[in-house]
C-alpha cells in the first residue's frame, strides 16, 4: 500500500482489516439483557396471539343476533374474568358476565360494553345492539404460530422485547458485540482525577474513545493506558489483551517524532503506517498482532476522536444495526478557507435558521472547540475557498 492515502482509501482499507473482526458470531440472551441488541436471526413465533379469543371490554358476552330488538334483557348465567379459566359455551338467550381480557365462551360473538347495560339482579338490560365480532378480540390475528415475529438484524427496542415476551418467549439469540480494548500511548499520559505535573497531559482519549465505541454498540473489554515509551512493553501489553479483543485502537505514537511506539510495533509486525490526507488526523497506522487487527489513531484529542468518527464508528455502527449517522448537507455562516490536497473535519455548529457556522479554530489539540460542536463540516480535499451560503456536508457527532 502506498504510505499516502485518501480518506475513502483508508477506510476502504479499514474496511478489509476488519472485515472478520466484525463478523462476529452470536449468543442467546434473557430478555433483561437484550435491549439495543441485534438479532441474529429472524425469530418465529412459538404461538398465535392473542393466544386465545379474548374480550376487549369489560362488559357481557352475547349471541349478537340476541339484540335485534332493544332494549332486550337476558339472564346472567355466568361471569369470566382475566384469569385461568375455560368457560362453558354461550347458551343463546343469555349472557356471561366478563372482563377485558377474559377468555369469550364459545357459542358467545360479540361483548357489549357494560356501558351499554342496566343490570337488575341477575337481568342484563342491552340497549345498543352490537354487530358479530364486536369487542371479541380473535385469536391470531395479529401473529400466527410459525409467523416471523422479528428479522434478523434488528436492533431490538423496547417493543420488539414486548412482542418477544408476549410469545412467550424469555431469551433471544442475539449477534455476539464486538470486543474492543483500547490502549491510549504516550509517557506524558496522566488519569484524570489527580495532579498532572509539567509535561504531563490528562488522558482524554480513553475516555471519548471507549464511550464512542459504546455508543455504536461495542464491548470494551479493556481501557488501557500505556505510559511508557517502549515498544516491546506495549507489544507485551497488546498481547496480554489481544484475547480480549475483535479489534485493537490505539492512540499516539503513530506520526515522525522519536518515541513513536504504535509506529515502531506496528512496522515491526508488517502493518502500515502512513499518511491520510486528511486534517486533522493525518497519520494514520493499521495492522495486526496475533492475528487481532489494530487500528492506531494520532494522538491529537480531536484527531483520534474525528478519526475514530471517519474510520471505524461507521463500520461498528452497522455491525451493531444502528442506523447510519446523519450527514445533512447546509449551507455556511461565513467563508472558509481550506488547504489544497487535504479533506479537512472542520468543527461546526448548527445554528437556528438551520445553517452551520465553524466553531473552534484547526487545531488539533483543541478539546473545548471539539466539545462546542455538534457537526463535522466536510470539506473535500480539492476545495480550498467557500462563501457563506455555499453548501457543504455534515456529520452529525
Ligand atoms: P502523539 O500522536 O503521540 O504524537 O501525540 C500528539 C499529541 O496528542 C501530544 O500533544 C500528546 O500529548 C497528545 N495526546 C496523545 N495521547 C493523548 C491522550 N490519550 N489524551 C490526550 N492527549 C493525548
Ligand atoms: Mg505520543
Amino acid at each position: 500500500m502506498r504510505d499516502r492515502l485518501t480518506v475513502d482509501e483508508y477506510a476502504a482499507a479499514i474496511g478489509e482489516l476488519l472485515a472478520d473482526a466484525l463478523s462476529t458470531g452470536s449468543e442467546t440472551v434473557g430478555l433483561a439483557d437484550a435491549l439495543g441488541r441485534v438479532t441474529a436471526a429472524p425469530i418465529l413465533s412459538p404461538v398465535d396471539l392473542p393466544l386465545f379469543r379474548n374480550s376487549q371490554m369489560d362488559g357481557f358476552a352475547v349471541v349478537s343476533t340476541d339484540l335485534r330488538r332493544l332494549p332486550v334483557s337476558l339472564p346472567i348465567v355466568g361471569e369470566v374474568a382475566a384469569r385461568p379459566s375455560d368457560p362453558p359455551p354461550l347458551v343463546a338467550g343469555t349472557a356471561v358476565r366478563i372482563m377485558t381480557g377474559a377468555v369469550v365462551p364459545d357459542g358467545s360473538d360479540a361483548v357489549v360494553p357494560i356501558e351499554d347495560t342496566t343490570v337488575s339482579g341477575a337481568t342484563v338490560t342491552v340497549h345498543r345492539g352490537r354487530m358479530p365480532g364486536e369487542y371479541v378480540r380473535e385469536r391470531s390475528v395479529d401473529v400466527r404460530e410459525g409467523d416471523r415475529l422479528l428479522p434478523g438484524g434488528l436492533r431490538l427496542a423496547p417493543r420488539h422485547l414486548a412482542v418477544l415476551a408476549a410469545a412467550g418467549l424469555d431469551r433471544v439469540e442475539v449477534r455476539s458485540r464486538v470486543r474492543l480494548v483500547i490502549v491510549t500511548t504516550g509517557a506524558e499520559l496522566v488519569a484524570p482525577g489527580g495532579p498532572a505535573g509539567l509535561g504531563e497531559v490528562y488522558d482524554s482519549n480513553g475516555p471519548a474513545l471507549a464511550a464512542a465505541a459504546g455508543l455504536c454498540g461495542a464491548q470494551v473489554t479493556r481501557l488501557i493506558r500505556s505510559a511508557h515509551d517502549d515498544a516491546t512493553a506495549l507489544r507485551e501489553t497488546l498481547a496480554a489483551a489481544a484475547g480480549d479483543a475483535d479489534l485493537i485502537l490505539t492512540s499516539g505514537g503513530v506520526s515522525m517524532g522519536d518515541y513513536e511506539v504504535v509506529r515502531e510495533l506496528l512496522e515491526a509486525e508488517g502493518g502500515w503506517v502512513g499518511h491520510v490526507a486528511m486534517q486533522p488526523g493525518g497519520p494514520q497506522a493499521m495492522g495486526r498482532l496475533l492475528g487481532v487487527p489494530i487500528v492506531g489513531f494520532p494522538g491529537n484529542p480531536v484527531s483520534s476522536q474525528i478519526s475514530f468518527e471517519v474510520f471505524v464508528a461507521p463500520l461498528l455502527r452497522q455491525v451493531a444495526g444502528l442506523p447510519a449517522a446523519s450527514r445533512p448537507t447546509r449551507r455556511l455562516t461565513a467563508d472558509v478557507t481550506s488547504v489544497a490536497g487535504k479533506r479537512q473535519f472542520l468543527r461546526g455548529r448548527l445554528v437556528d435558521d438551520g445553517r452551520v457556522e465553524v466553531v473552534s479554530g484547526p487545531g488539533s489539540h483543541l478539546v473545548a472547540g471539539l466539545a462546542a460542536s455538534d457537526v463535522l463540516i466536510d470539506i473535500p480535499a480539492d476545495t480550498t475557498s467557500l462563501r457563506e451560503g455555499d453548501t457543504v456536508g455534515t456529520w452529525v457527532l
